[in-house]
């Protein structure tokens, strides 16, 4: 119902900015983009939608955000590549503040459908050992041995939602994202993603000269990434359908951080020697998204190649290192 209110929240951030923009594209007229970052701080900002500056930690905030709501996509949370996430797990784990409020309000006013954002991070960890990983089937999250901190809390809030649904009748849906990558997202900073920072690190060897780059880890552990058109059409599909389990949402196309170094090196013309951190923070040894649930039930799965979403990717970071390091080289002059 495109009249309808929309709420976003972790509007000012990759995913949920990403959600805004192809609502806004499809023609719904109401939406309501929530974040607790300043605006001048969210990757995309639409003056048509009704921004608001919140913390979702509080009760009441989440209140004011649900009101109206007919729809939630709630991707509101404390995140960040493995640097972030092992270094701060007490603050992942308060986000069980946000999707706790969340569900609270949403429930009290009547809102229709709701949507919870997941990880893989729930997966246990003793089934990602080894980097020839055949894919997480969704029954893997069981017995449990999440990623601590950051995988806990998403693990608790699904389960949050599952009794949401099962003993109040809500209807939510949740779906594991596999990471996810694309432009329009963190890229330095602290918090950035395997895919960002190594864009990032080949373009500052590309500017500096200095033709080497530095790979957390061995490079053989594996991963699959998700570009965000999939995930945004993913999210829908999956809001909208009957799935009342936690699914996954991943690209199945798994490649080492190695290999994706090659494929950033390619798309930058540049070859660069490899210096590896044994001691940087690396994650589980492999990991790849199985997909079979979600062709059952959608006919469906993310598809668009890494090369191709890495393209795009490279090319706005590049842009934004330029303008970030074009700003500084004029202060300096200055
Ligand atoms: P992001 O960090 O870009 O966006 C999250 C946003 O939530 C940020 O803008 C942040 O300011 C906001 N936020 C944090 N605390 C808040 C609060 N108290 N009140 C209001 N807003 C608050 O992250 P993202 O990549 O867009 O992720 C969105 C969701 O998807 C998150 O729940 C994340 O855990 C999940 N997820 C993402 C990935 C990925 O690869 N990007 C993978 C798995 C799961």
């Amino acid at each position: 119902m495109k009249n309808d209110l929309v709420l976003v929240t972790g509007a000012g951030g990759f995913i949920g900015g990403a959600m805004v923009a192809d609502l806004r594209r499809q023609g719904y007229k109401r939406i309501r983009a929530v974040d607790i970052k300043p605006l001048d701080e969210w990757y995309q900002v639409f003056d048509d939608a009704d921004n608001l500056v919140l913390d979702l930690n509080l009760k009441e905030s989440c209140e004011r955000a649900a009101e109206g709501a007919a729809e939630v996509y709630n991707f509101a949370a404390n995140m960040g590549g493995m640097g972030f996430i092992e270094n701060n797990k007490a603050l992942c784990m308060l986000s069980v503040l946000i999707n706790t409020h969340m569900l609270q309000a949403a429930q009290k006013y009547g809102v229709g459908k709701f949507f919870y954002s997941s990880s893989a991070c729930v997966y246990n960890g003793e089934k990602q050992t080894d980097a020839a990983n055949p894919g997480l089937k969704e029954e893997d999250a069981y017995p449990a041995l999440a990623e601590d901190g950051y995988g806990w809390e998403k693990l608790f809030s699904e389960r949050m939602c599952r009794h949401f649904s099962e003993d109040y009748g809500m209807y939510v849906r949740v779906a594991r994202f596999h990471n996810v990558y694309g432009p329009h997202g963190t890229w330095d900073g602290g918090r950035e993603k395997a895919p960002a920072a190594i864009c990032r690190k080949v373009i500052e060897a590309k500017v500096s000269g200095k033709h080497e780059i530095v790979i957390w880890g061995d490079g053989t552990r594996t991963r699959s990434f998700m570009y965000i058109d999939d995930c945004i059409d993913g999210v829908q599909k999956i809001m909208n359908s009957g799935i009342l389990e936690p699914i996954n949402l991943g690209s199945s196309e798994m490649v080492s951080i190695n290999q994706l170094v090659d494929i950033v090196e390619d798309i930058a013309k540049i070859k660069l020697k490899r210096i590896y951190d044994l001691d940087a923070p690396k994650g589980v040894m492999g990991r790849n998204s199985d997909n079979t649930l979600i062709k059952k039930y959608l006919g469906w799965e993310p598809d668009i190649p890494l090369r191709q979403g890495m393209e795009k990717t490279y090319a706005w970071i590049y842009d934004q290192y330029m303008l970030a390091h074009n700003q500084t080289q004029s202060a300096v002059v200055r």
